[in-house]
């Protein structure tokens, strides 16, 4: 039964990176049928905010990644990690040390001075027939994990392959201050263990800490999960992603006009792929995801990429979810999304033809505010010829049958009448009703906008 963990340090937004972490979490759990667990890893209270944990929330919200168990916090499970220690300690995998950080540093001083890597030199490590130092009086030990003194660590990575440390490579970890808290890969250990996880799939910056983790499940007696460790996600640049490339927090997707599936859709393709499948519906993914697609190397971020999906993605949907999200929208900007015509039949007009949600806002804004054209757009399109086609032209609409044949042959015959040409009659209409000059088709325009607000928008020029 597989059960899979997403286990952000909430230190920040949910950012892009762990986003596709969590999502290949879930996707694998959910394609197996298994259980997803979000674990929420605060144990760094000076870095960890209650915002940031809202933010997280807020972020697997949005892209849907529910979770089966959780989220469940590391501070509240500080009981828990005090007895595994006192645990490791009776069983002589793990003992105190009272060297001072003053003298580590001056081991590692000396250490560097011969050449050699710093490291614990393992003076309080008991060891068969080694007489230990009679501990100093008044000062708290820390707590290390005896890590084996020979022998390889390995795991076949299920992205990375096969990995091998030698044991030398690795001092004894310390796995609890001398205030008694637990480190960090303590914890980590211990919640994949109490919570059964069977594959922990994470970034590849935790792979230095892979070997220790192993090394300290076996002290346990725990049967050790599988690893799948993903490469690191780059800018378009090529750099590695950060604040610089601009929306790096989920959230700020959301802001920038872009649909939650949009970003799924990207994410699942950023660093997996399933042949030349570049369109996959949230549940085809889920059917379709591995471990075994799963690029090694860095994954590059392509915006254009994720601005054509989620153009797609507009064009899909239906018309009642987007006027929902421009309802949200036009209201964030105070604009009233009442004061217009429908909003489902202003996005049908415009949902071909947008990259993203707020420029659908954009021109829905244009059916529920008051227009006023720039000034050069009125000395250009609505000249004295213009405003005089026009005037014909609104004497017709008020009696003509509102819908778009008869708003066309209105049009027609306002052209035939002043002997011009459909863009010298539509232009000039479109400035004066919308106060832009390019609109989808005039007459569509002209029925979704409605006979009083087009007469009373025309009114100001005619
Ligand atoms: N808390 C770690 C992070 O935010 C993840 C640890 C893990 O997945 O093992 O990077």
């Amino acid at each position: 039964n597989v059960r899979t963990r997403f286990a952000p340090s909430p230190t920040g937004y949910l950012h892009i990176g762990g986003a596709r972490t969590a999502l290949f979490s879930w996707a694998f759990a959910r394609r197996h049928g298994g259980t997803f667990i979000l674990r929420i890893e605060d144990t760094d209270v000076a870095r960890s905010t209650p915002e940031a944990v809202q933010a997280i929330l807020d972020g697997m919200a949005w892209l849907g990644l529910d979770a089966d168990e959780g989220p469940f916090y590391q501070m509240q499970r500080m009981e828990r990690y005090k007895e595994v220690i006192q645990q490791m300690l009776a069983a002589g995998t793990a003992y105190h040390c009272y060297t001072s950080s003053e003298e580590l540093d001056r081991i590692r001083e000396e250490q560097r001075a011969r050449g050699e890597k710093p490291r614990y030199d393992g003076r309080w490590r008991p060891e068969a027939g080694k007489v230990l130092p009679t501990p100093p009086e008044g000062v708290k030990p820390v707590v290390r994990f005896r890590n084996p003194a020979e022998g390889v660590v390995a795991w076949d990575d299920l992205v990375k392959g096969r990995i091998e440390i030698a044991n030398t490579e690795l001092d004894d970890l310390v796995i609890a201050r001398a205030d008694g808290t637990p480190t960090y890969n303590f914890c980590v250990v211990v919640d994949d263990l109490d919570m059964g996880i069977t594959h922990v799939i994470r970034g590849d910056d935790h792979v230095n800490n892979t070997p220790r983790q192993i090394n300290i499940l076996q002290a346990l007696g725990a049967q050790v999960p599988l690893y799948a460790h993903l490469s690191m996600i780059l800018g378009d640049d090529g750099t590695k992603l950060s604040k610089r490339h601009g929306a790096v927090s989920v959230m700020q997707y959301d802001d920038d006009g872009y649909l939650p599936e949009a970003v799924v859709n990207y994410l699942g393709r950023l660093g997996w792929s399933h042949g030349d499948d570049e369109i996959f519906s949230r549940e085809q993914f889920v059917e379709w995801f591995d471990l075994d697609h799963i690029t090694p190397s860095a994954a590059q971020f392509n915006t254009e990429k994720l601005n054509w999906l989620n153009a797609h993605y507009i064009k899909q949907a239906d018309n009642a979810r987007l006027a929902a999200e421009v309802s949200r929208r036009l209201a964030r900007r105070g604009v009233d999304p009442e004061a217009g015509p429908a909003l489902e039949s202003i996005v049908a007009l415009y949902k071909e033809r947008v990259a993203n949600l707020n420029e659908l806002a954009d021109s829905v804004e244009l059916y529920c505010v008051e227009v006023h054209p720039a000034p050069e757009l009125i000395a250009q399109h609505l000249t004295d010829g213009a405003r005089s086609a026009l005037a014909g032209l609104k004497g017709r609409l008020e009696s003509a049958p509102w819908e778009k044949s008869a708003l066309n042959q209105a049009i027609k015959d306002t052209m035939a009448e002043h002997g011009l040409k459909m863009p010298q009659v539509a232009i000039p209409l479109r400035v004066a009703t919308l106060g832009v000059p390019q609109t989808p088709a005039i007459d569509a325009v002209l029925e979704v906008l409605g006979r009083e607000r087009v007469l009373a928008r025309m009114a100001r020029y005619v």
